[in-house]
């Protein structure tokens, strides 16, 4: 980025997070899991399948706005959001769009599909040994491809999104295929995280393309066959214990993402590359640098934005020493949307205290479910 001949040695190009969870943006602070989850599977049945069922439209579109201003702060123009409310599917896509713009970041969003809803109500425990995926899909799966394609409708900026394929029937996954193949646009999925997806690469691989976005990969066989860029998301792996991917491995193109850890794209790429180096101390911060461009190539109109940060020479081998670089102005297309380290479009003072309101009423609607 800073190679480029349009900037100076103090300026990048907007960051792109290659994927975010917007929706997680008010968890912080929610009330604990009813008991301390001791797996990776627990850690989604006890804390975001129960976040995302408490989600409506109101929490969807703050947590957009929370995120995405938080995301500008670091110099994130670009977000590509993996959404998923299966209380609030209908719309839910718009709000974020909306939300983005109003803060002025870039987003590509998407629903992630998933059958682990049966009759798109039951909030039953889900068991991923008994999921049948020869069965077939739920009118959850068929509501959430609906608001894909309502979305890819409009013209906006998205995917079509999978949760991942150890919760998705084949007939799921096949839709969702022919979905973005429709509308010239990939698939943007979660595989093989944890031990429960190791089986997704078998399922997966016949379906996907080049503009598939694969998402952690971390029990991933070196030669997994599957087409697409595969996104890192090395401080999440850490936080869920599910491993270290080691991306370098991979033939894939590979991209940096938070998975919903916030959006600072530089932070990112401070763990991604010593995560690397503890793995192979042969390794350098150009490795993990790549990835920020990769990131580029999946959002090319980051290349019309241009941040100004307070350090001198935005150069890989510096920054993954320096803590602490923010940026001091930032342009979206020609427009300024941060000027001397604040934002211009929005009151952030206001948003933030309306996003803590809205936070309340989700911790609330949890306090509450089954
Ligand atoms: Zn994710």
């Amino acid at each position: 980025m800073a190679v480029a001949a349009d900037l100076r040695p103090d300026q990048t190009h907007g960051l792109v997070c290659a994927h975010h969870h917007l929706y997680s943006a008010l968890a912080r602070g929610m009330p604990a899991p009813p008991r301390t989850p001791g797996s990776f599977v627990d850690i989604l049945e006890l804390v975001w399948w129960r976040l995302d069922r408490a989600l409506d439209l109101d929490t969807v579109e703050w947590s957009a706005k929370l995120g995405a201003l938080e995301a500008l702060e670091r110099g994130t123009t670009c977000i590509i959001d993996h959404h998923e409310s299966p209380w609030a599917i209908e719309g839910s896509l718009e709000v974020i769009a909306a939300g983005c713009a109003e803060i002025g970041v870039r987003v590509n969003t998407c629903f992630g599909v998933t059958d682990r809803h049966p009759d798109g109500t039951d909030p039953a425990r889900f068991n991923p040994a008994r999921f049948d995926p020869d069965g077939p899909m739920t009118e959850g799966a068929r509501r959430g491809l609906a608001e894909n394609r309502r979305h890819l409708e409009s013209g906006a900026s998205g995917m079509v999104g999978v949760h991942a394929a150890f919760t998705c029937t084949d007939e799921t996954l096949t839709a969702a295929t022919e979905l973005a193949a429709e509308f010239d646009v990939g698939v943007h999925v979660h595989v093989a995280e944890g031990e429960a997806d190791r089986g997704a690469a078998a399922r997966l691989a016949p379906l996907a393309d080049d503009k598939w976005l694969i998402i952690h990969g971390v029990h991933l066989s070196d030669d997994h066959g599957l087409a697409g860029t595969l996104i890192h998301n090395p401080r999440s792996n850490m936080n869920n214990a599910v491993g270290y991917a080691r991306p370098a491995r991979f033939a894939n193109a590979t991209g940096l993402g938070t998975d919903g850890i916030g959006a600072d794209m530089l932070d990112e790429f401070r763990v991604a590359y010593v995560r690397m180096r503890e793995d192979d101390v042969t390794a350098g911060p150009d490795a993990a640098w790549d990835m920020l461009e990769v990131n580029r190539d999946l959002f090319p109109e980051s290349r019309n934005d241009v941040v100004t940060w307070n350090y001198d020479d935005m150069d890989p081998w510096r920054l993954a020493f320096t803590t602490g670089v923010s940026p001091r102005h930032i342009t979206v297309d020609g427009e300024t949307v941060m000027e001397d380290g604040r934002l211009t479009r929005v009151d952030a003072t206001e948003i933030r205290a309306k996003a803590a309101e809205a936070a309340l009423r989700l911790f609330k609607k949890l306090e509450n479910l089954s």
